[in-house]
């Protein structure tokens, strides 16, 4: 800003600009928001926390677009279970009629993994991280409930047993490290939102055998959300995708999701929003 040099009346445009309180998100339309330059500071914190604990320098990570093949999302059956949520991508290819695309809007940023692994026999177990900006078509945008959104996540493939130890390791890990953070977290049985009446019954099976579970922490007085899930997929995505373990059985997966925006709004509802003065030991797990 000091590099302008445009004269008093675009000095004063700068100050104000400055001087006004903006907020710490902003909102263009509902469930699609603005990152403000300090919570981009705070995201790359929460990144580097999650990193640091979960092992990002013994993982590979990746960084995913958000858009994905629609042939990936229909290999694991997503558009059948998650029509409400899914976003296409549509244009006039060739200038010809606007029609949909061979990609989608990412749902979640797991799904960029399991190709990586199609028609492939895992000899070893594989952690692998990635980060997307994922969407989903909410039909509510109450706090947090957003339909643009970033998400961290590590994904494990490998035998069923040592995806399920994984698993359970992961979710005390991160329940952890949240509430090293300052936020208070309680877990909970959980079930993804499958459509219609199939749905049910599957989100009850779900349920039932825990294969999902969150954890919730309060983003603003009174309203609390997921900010945080392990998923057990069992065979689910090693049948989709073809992926096998040395002695011919179908490989089992689980994921850990960070949703970073709803961690960035909790961590601001626990500490506020001046981050200088937040508690040390929170301002050097991330980093600040
Ligand atoms: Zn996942």
């Amino acid at each position: 800003v000091s590099a302008f040099r445009c004269g008093r009346e675009c000095e004063e445009t700068v100050m104000t600009t400055q001087s006004e309180e903006l907020g710490p998100l902003r909102t263009t339309v509902p469930g699609v928001e603005l990152t403000s330059q300090a919570d981009s500071r705070l995201l790359d914190g929460v990144r580097a926390g999650i990193a640091a604990r979960f092992g990002v320098d013994r993982v590979e990570h990746y960084l995913a677009p958000p858009v994905i093949a629609r042939a990936t999302v229909d290999s694991s059956g997503y558009p059948q279970l998650f029509p409400h949520l899914l976003g296409t991508v549509q244009t006039a290819l060739d200038r010809a009629e606007p029609g949909a695309m061979d990609l989608v809007l990412t749902p979640a940023a797991c799904h960029h993994m399991y190709p990586l692994f199609a028609a492939r026999t895992v000899v070893d177990d594989r952690c692998l991280s990635v980060e997307a900006t994922c969407f989903r078509g909410e039909a509510t945008s109450e706090l947090g409930r957003l339909r643009s959104f970033r998400m961290y996540e590590i994904v494990r493939v490998g035998t069923p047993d040592s995806v399920s130890v994984w698993r359970d390791a992961a979710l005390d890990s991160a329940v952890d490290w949240l509430r090293q953070l300052g936020l208070r977290v309680n877990v909970d049985v959980a079930s993804d939102p499958f459509f219609g009446r199939p749905g049910r019954l599957m989100a009850e099976i779900q349920r039932a055998e825990e294969l999902k579970r969150e954890m919730i922490a309060e983003l603003s007085d009174g309203v609390s959300q997921s900010i945080a899930s392990v998923n057990y997929h069992r065979e689910h995505f090693g049948e989709a995708f073809e992926i096998s373990l040395p002695d011919g059985a179908v490989a089992h997966s689980a994921c850990l999701a960070f949703g970073l925006d709803r961690i960035l709004i909790a961590l601001r509802h626990a500490h506020g929003d001046l981050l200088d003065e937040w508690p040390s030991p929170v301002r050097s797990a991330l980093r600040l």
